[in-house]
């Protein structure tokens, strides 16, 4: 196997949750999103699979964007602590949980304050557009204490 297959084979893991030859990247490019302190690493990729394999890194303290969307993600917790909303609940997250994302369903991941959180997202190639909470929507989920307070924590 020559170099170049070979990289594309087998990318060493490196300290810090990175990996030989896959980029560092912001988030996302979508500036009207509110997030904090998050990195995207693209894992797997290729036009001939349906699915994309991302890892998500927050940094203590921060979060990732309160979206929905017509995809779904599958999530699997790498390291650190946190919480996470998916639709009106909020669960303490571990590594090695599982966290499943339905269609159009609102959801957020956040690290502890102490602590980073990173995990794996399998999700669609070809995928739509997130849509961002309009005040309504927010009002409604916040309707909720539990979900209020989750939502409380990762404001400005
Ligand atoms: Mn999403």
């Amino acid at each position: 196997m020559d170099e170049i297959a070979k990289t594309r084979t087998h990318r060493k893991a490196q300290p810090g949750y990175r990996w030989e030859n896959v980029e560092l990247r912001p988030y996302k490019e979508d500036v009207r999103a509110l997030f904090r302190s998050i990195t995207r690493q693209v894992l797997f990729s290729d036009p001939a699979m349906h699915g994309e394999l991302r890892y998500f890194d927050i940094a203590p303290g921060g979060f990732s964007t309160l979206e929905r969307h017509e995809h779904m993600h599958a999530v699997v917790i790498l390291r650190g602590r946190g919480q996470c909303l998916v639709g009106h609940a909020v669960r303490d997250i571990a590594p090695h949980d599982l966290v499943t994302v339905p269609a159009w369903t609102w959801h957020q991941f956040r690290a502890d304050a102490d602590a980073p959180l990173g995990f794996l997202c399998l999700v669609n190639a070809a995928r739509d557009k997130p849509q961002l909470p309009t005040e309504e929507e927010l009002a409604e989920l916040k309707a909720q204490p539990q979900v209020a307070a989750f939502l409380g924590s990762v404001s400005e």
